[in-house]
Order: C-alpha cells, then structure tokens, then sequence
C-alpha cells in the first residue's frame, strides 16, 4: 500500500532531507586519495549522531555501519572498511538518517582525484538519469513514466541499468510501497498523487546488467567486473511537481 503523506508529514521529511543532504555534502569533503571507507563512515556517525539523528542503515538487517561505500565495480551496500581510496578510483555513497521519525536516503558517486573519461561520462548519465526521473515524479504521472525515463538516459549512451535493485517508496520506514524499476515502459503502473514520496535511485554499469552478492553477504557487484554509478534523491511529490528533499 502507497502511504499518501500530510503537509505536516513533508514538512518533517524536509528536516529529514535536509540532514542527509548535509551529511553527504560533509562526506564530499573528505573524498580524496589517503581517506579509508571506514574514515568517512565514521565522520558520518558522528554528523548525524551530532545532529540528533540516527543513521537508518546501522543495524539494518544487521548492516555494521552508517554509510553504504560501494567502490570501482561494487554497485551498492558496500561495507566500509580498511580499503583505502585511490586516484582514478570510483567510489558510491549512500547514506541515510531517521529523524524525528522520518526518514531521508540518499547517494551520490564521484571519482577520487582524477578519473577516466569514460568513467566521468557514467557518472554523469546517472546523474542525468536520476533528474529524468524526477523530472517525471508529478502528480497524474504514471511510475512506469519515471522508470522509463531514467533508463531511457542509461540506453541513449549504450549503458545498462541493475534491474535486481531498485528505488522505493519512503516515509516513517526506509522501504515502503511501491518499488520503483530503473526501467519500465511509460503509462505503466501506479497513478502518481500529491503527497506520495519516494527515493528514486538509478544504479548504472558501463558493461551489463547483472550482479552478484559478495561473500560478506552485502556488497553487490557488477557481475563482468564494469564500473557502477548510483545516485539517490528522496523526493516529495507536490502539486506543483516533485520536490527533492535530499539537495541543499
Ligand atoms: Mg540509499
Ligand atoms: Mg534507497
């Protein structure tokens, strides 16, 4: 079932948004060649726990740490660690906070130094894709709408899109109603209405589609060992269009 949010419930997932956004942007910061997953993990518990939030992913499902960092060919629920980053590496962040009972989720990926520009091109395509999404996230919409329009991004460019994984609804709980694919076909599926919100999340390989679950039981890679990129808003959508909770 889609829980349909108050103006009062958006308001309070705005606060929500708003400290993830200021955590990640915190994380941006500290990327550089010499930092250890394990480093920005803990910048990132001592953020949200400063700000009277608690990190969602710690102890989900028995994931160890506030932070998803999904490096090179990982796609996402990397485990921070030991690792550490490297110029040309690739590295994905995902982060999100409960406050005052709401929730906010969201990522970015971005090179480390200097990247090739082949790896800079899908960087940017997830990007682009994931705004094509949100740009379709509007009431009277379809979801097939937004889901085909971010694949649409990944395909013009010859990429392909993870299909085991995918966005969701958002609100009280991290996963609600409906999942939503990174592909689909337009005028498909549930009606888009005012006060559905939802964290939309395309997860792109330079090669192909599929994936497997490392032995740690989280991290998932690319299966022909391509480099990934995964961006993540949690969006509201409002009379007047989508709303992204997650930007500064
Ligand atoms: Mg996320
Ligand atoms: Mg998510």
């Amino acid at each position: 079932m889609i829980i349909i949010k108050s103006k009062r419930e958006i308001r309070q997932m705005r606060d929500a948004g708003k400290l993830t956004a200021e955590a990640l942007a915190m994380l941006r910061t500290h990327i550089a060649p010499g930092i250890t997953t394990r480093e920005l993990d803990e910048l990132a518990f001592q953020f949200i726990s400063k700000h009277g939030a608690r990190p969602s992913f710690k102890g989900y499902h028995g994931f160890p740490a506030s932070i998803c960092a999904s490096v090179n060919h990982e796609i996402v629920h990397g485990i921070p660690g030991s690792r550490v980053l490297k110029p040309g590496d690739v590295i994905s962040v995902d982060l999100g906070v409960i406050y005052k009972g709401f929730q906010g989720d969201s990522a970015f990926t971005v090179g480390v130094g200097e990247v090739s520009p082949d790896v800079q091109s899908l960087i940017e395509a997830t990007e682009a894709a994931l705004y094509a999404g949100i740009e379709k996230a509007r009431p009277g919409n379809r979801l097939g709408d937004v889901s085909a329009a971010i694949e649409e991004v990944a395909a013009s460019r010859n990429y392909a899109v993870v299909r085991e994984y995918v966005g969701h609804g958002i609100g009280r709980q991290m996963h609600e109603d409906p999942p939503i694919p990174n592909f689909g076909e337009p005028g498909q599926g549930p009606l888009l209405r005012t006060g559905m919100t939802m964290a939309l999340e395309p997860m792109i390989n330079m090669g192909d589609w599929q994936t497997k679950v490392m032995d740690d039981h989280w991290t998932v890679v690319t299966q022909d060992g391509s480099i990934s990129a995964h961006f993540e808003h949690t969006i509201a959508i409002t009379s007047n269009g989508p709303e992204i909770l997650t930007r500064l």
